[in-house]
């Protein structure tokens, strides 16, 4: 016993054509018997890519036929010629008549040019739709995992595989990233021209834009190069803690000028227009450095408290577990323990030059004790100095990190870190046998930045819909000589 299933599909264009198609699934029962109920993923395929199929050729030539009439005499001009165009789709590769049209003589005379309309509504030969599914995969996970992963559930091809997936989730970032340079270039350009209109209220932390900056080693897989390289990733916002984190953004350029760039986009966005407080807050990474110097004025650089913290924290646990173990030295531990407090307490509320001078005090208790080959006393002796190097080396950009998170302002990093997290953590860093082009990493990140942002899917379909682009109107057809291939 069997049952048959008929699918229908019907469709009907302006022209009046009708196009019919119908898709057969057959049922056996006995299928039951080996817990097959309903219909199966591959069932699902079958189906969607038959039906993909009709339409997908029905709107091709739709449009192909709306494209060939001439917008001046309204009159059919003569074929170049025809080809076949394959068309993926996340239903299945489509094959379609592909036309080229000739400009019509008549209303161009002497202009002896075609053009081929299908190139103006899928230029990638994959849609659009297939183009983010698969960056939006491939940004995510391992090529390979995003390949079976799409294969699976969908009709593709198995010839779409990782070197697919990786080749897409690139074009689409490199798109992405002259968008995002084209702005840059815009916004450069208008806020020279504008005039400040508005004073700026200091202190007030919904006037203040903070921007959390961090690097991540990726290891690189160039031959001629360093074993790494560096991705700058941020988060920029505006407001102050507990209020969203706002924009992501991410460049594996190094340069001063492209990680400026960046950040200024980035800026804008959430509202600024070159003025109002900036603060940079940063672990004090030397190309990190340098960037609160090319910002506009004012701009206020911060390192970041949780960095402080995190070198302090082990020199205290020593401390303590020194205290705990050791009785009959109790009374020097002790103070030492209070001094790592108390170094502690002067960084927070900003008195760097009482910080460094507690701790050379402190370095310098700790020393006669070095001889006696006592570990946690070395470890301790190793750890102070080494933020003693880290607080002299940034003590310009540490504050009053008290006053700050009093006024309701931020004082770590911490978007960055999740912007790490979030960005390049699971795709780059944490899988230490992945090696990575800058090429390759960079747009990885621009397709995984647009994601985080919300704005991957507008950005694939802004091409279409810029004034000018390379679809014309449905109501005002524009001369096709305009969009001559
Ligand atoms: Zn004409």
């Amino acid at each position: 016993m069997a049952v048959e299933w008929t699918i229908t599909i019907e469709g009907k264009n302006d022209f009046g054509d009708i196009c019919r198609k119908e898709v057969r699934i057959d049922k056996s029962w006995e299928r039951l018997f080996d817990g097959d109920l309903g219909l199966s993923i591959e069932d699902g395929k079958k189906i969607m890519e038959a039906l993909q199929n009709v339409v997908v050729n029905h709107e091709a030539e739709t449009y192909s036929l709306f494209r060939r009439v001439c917008s001046d005499c309204h009159r059919f001009p003569a074929v170049k010629d025809y080809t076949t165009r394959r068309i993926r789709t996340v239903f299945g590769t489509v094959r379609v008549r592909n036309p080229r049209w000739m400009l019509c003589s008549d209303c161009y005379p002497g202009m002896v040019s075609a053009f081929a309309p299908l190139k103006e509504i899928c230029p990638d030969r994959a849609t659009t739709e297939l183009m983010e599914l698969t960056a939006r995969l491939g940004s995510t996970l391992p090529y390979r995992q995003a390949a079976n992963l799409l294969t699976r559930f969908l009709p593709i091809e198995p010839s779409e595989t990782h070197a697919t997936v990786r080749k897409r989730t690139i074009r689409v970032g490199e798109r992405i990233d002259n968008q995002i340079a084209e702005e840059e270039w815009q916004a450069t350009r208008e806020m020279e021209e504008r005039h400040q209109l508005e004073m700026p209220l200091p202190g007030d932390r919904h006037r203040e834009f903070a921007i959390s900056i961090d690097t991540a080693h990726v290891r690189s897989s160039e031959p001629d190069s360093t074993r790494n390289f560096e991705l700058v990733v941020a988060r920029c916002g505006r407001g102050g803690r507990g209020d969203a984190g706002g924009r992501y953004f991410a460049t594996a350029s190094t340069e001063q000028k492209a990680i400026l760039d960046r950040t200024l986009h980035a800026l804008r966005r959430e509202g600024y227009r070159g003025y109002g407080d900036v603060i940079v807050l940063s672990d004090g990474a030397e190309i990190l450095k340098r960037l609160p110097r090319a910002m506009p004025k004012p701009t206020t650089h911060i390192i970041d408290w949780f960095h402080i913290a995190m070198r302090i924290q082990p020199m205290q646990q020593i401390a303590d577990f020194m205290v705990r173990s050791q009785s009959g030295l109790s009374e020097t531990l002790s103070s030492i323990d209070r001094e790592i407090k108390a170094v502690k307490w002067r960084l927070w509320h900003g008195r760097v030059d009482r910080a460094i001078h507690d701790l050379e005090g402190l370095l310098e208790r700790l020393k006669p004790s070095l001889q006696e080959g006592v570990f946690s006393f070395a470890r301790l002796h190793s750890l102070g100095s080494q933020l003693l190097t880290y607080i002299r080396s940034n003590r310009g950009a540490i504050v009053n990190y008290g006053h700050r998170h009093r006024a309701g302002l931020r004082v770590a990093t911490s978007l960055a870190e999740s912007a790490v997290n979030s960005l390049v953590g699971k795709r780059m860093v944490k899988k230490q046998q992945m090696r990575w082009t800058v090429h390759g990493a960079h747009m990885l990140v621009q397709v995984r930045t647009a994601e985080i942002n919300g704005e991957l899917r507008d950005r694939l379909r802004t091409p279409f819909r810029q004034p000018g682009p390379n679809v014309p109107s449905l109501f005002n057809p524009v001369p096709p000589l305009l969009h001559a291939a």
